[in-house]
């Protein structure tokens, strides 16, 4: 008998029509004897029109009550699926963040889960009780509020009870039936990943994948967590339930690098539309200037992501080009002109209209030319690079937006990962 968490993300549970067929996979489970918890996300465009309606509301809200109304959309979910699996001879109970507890710290709207006591659930899910528990959402304990965890939250909420409760297993169910060498809805060559490392996986994740939430695999990987990602649509009787030692290889299985036997240079590509890119022309080249600039960045908790430095010609001023989210610039713009008194008399020029483009892969460490070929590539298209970062399993480069999609594609072409056509 295995303990299984199973999340359903906004597609897979977009109507009643979806929440029965998700009964369905539950169903499966419950049937093979196994104890079953199952986190769930708002249906599909709830939380946008929620975060809609907030900003409608007021554009510089509170972030408690942005939460306690972006919270709502997992709440319908959770209910709806317990009524379903009632309906269909389930025992099963809904259970919200603040009811296990989820317990969060305070940064709302993006909250870390800092403790799970998962021994209620535990109790429930033993005495044959299928867990609904909301995603995305739990309560930070000292002021008692609700708190999210970020769009796309619901992974990690996932990941977290998983752990709490000592799943076997944490299985994504998702619209795509695993993940894929890049977003397969921009390159229909794109292939799925039979194995991913937890490194790797990581990687895609924060540099743009969202099929998975960064700190979902972060968590997954410091607990050791079997992560799976598998299509909700797929036939709820065809997928094989999971048996305790046996976990079959179907979807994607984010494991450890050990596991995978074979092991690509490049592994994936990843883009992150959101980024925008803020040039300082004409610093005084002096030590300590960087760190005036990145010191009051950090200290408005604005994340600084790639960074170049360039000398003048004169040699007595520097230009220095750096990305931070999009969504980050206005703020970053007024950090900036705050120091501009201290540092003299400096331009700024900033744009959004930028993608980072990266390729991933845990092969790259033992393999050389791959960041240069990751340039010709570019070069042969006529795409020009702004700016590149680099660590052991992932080169990044920044490009002009309107190349995103042609960069992807033909990187993807250029290491291979494009699927082969069947043969005729
Ligand atoms: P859910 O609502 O189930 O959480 P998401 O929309 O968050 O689903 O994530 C699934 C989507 O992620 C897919 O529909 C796909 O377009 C996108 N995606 C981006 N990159 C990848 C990738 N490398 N592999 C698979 N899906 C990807
Ligand atoms: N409903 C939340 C969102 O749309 C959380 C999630 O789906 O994971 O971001
Ligand atoms: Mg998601």
């Amino acid at each position: 008998m295995a303990v299984v968490v199973m999340k359903f993300g906004g597609t897979s549970v977009a109507n009643i029509e979806r929440i029965a067929n998700v009964a369905r996979h539950v169903k499966r489970e419950v049937a093979a004897g196994n104890k079953v918890a199952v986190v769930v996300s708002a249906m599909a465009g709830t939380t946008n029109q929620l975060v809609d309606w907030v900003n409608e509301v007021s554009p510089r809200y509170d972030a408690r009550e942005y939460d306690a109304i972006v919270a709502s959309g997992e709440q319908i979910t959770a209910g709806l699926l317990a009524l379903t699996l009632q309906t269909a001879g389930l025992k099963a109970r809904s259970w919200q963040g603040w009811q296990i507890p989820v317990e969060t710290d305070k940064a709302h709207g993006a909250a870390r889960i800092a403790k799970i006591d998962g021994g209620r659930l535990r109790e429930r899910i033993d005495q044959g009780e299928v867990a609904v528990v909301t995603g995305f959402q739990g309560i930070e304990p000292e002021d008692a509020r609700i708190a999210t965890l970020g769009r796309g939250g619901s992974d990690t909420s996932a990941v977290a009870v998983a752990v709490a409760i000592g799943a076997d297993v944490c299985d994504i169910y998702t619209d795509v039936d695993g993940v894929y060498t890049t977003d397969p809805r921009i390159v229909p060559e794109a292939r799925r990943i039979p194995r991913i490392s937890y490194e790797e996986m990581l990687e895609m994740a924060s540099l743009g994948s969202k099929v998975l939430q960064t700190r979902s695999v972060e968590l997954a990987m410091v607990y050791g967590m079997r992560l799976r990602v598998l299509s909700s649509f797929a036939d709820p009787e065809s997928l094989p339930a999971v048996e305790v030692g046996k976990l079959e290889h179907i979807g994607t299985t984010v494991c450890s690098e050990e596991d995978i036997v074979e092991t690509q240079v490049v592994s994936g590509i990843a883009y992150a539309k959101d980024e925008a890119k803020v040039t300082i022309l004409k610093l005084d080249d002096k030590p300590g200037v960087a760190a005036r600039i990145f010191g009051p960045l950090a200290q408005s908790a604005i994340n600084v992501d790639m960074i170049v430095q360039n000398i003048t010609p004169d040699g007595a001023h520097t230009d220095l080009t750096f990305t931070v989210q999009a969504a980050e610039l206005p703020r970053a713009l007024e950090v900036i002109e705050s120091i501009k008194k201290d540092l003299g008399n400096f331009e700024v020029r900033s744009s959004k209209g930028v993608v980072k483009v990266s390729i991933i892969g845990i092969g790259m460490r033992s393999h050389a030319g791959v960041a240069a070929q990751m340039f010709k590539t570019l070069s042969d298209k006529g795409i020009n690079i702004l700016a590149i970062s680099t660590s052991e399993i992932k080169v990044s480069v920044l490009i002009d937006a309107d190349y995103a999609e042609l960069a992807v594609r033909a990187l993807h072409e250029t290491y291979g990962l494009d699927a082969q056509a069947d043969p005729v």
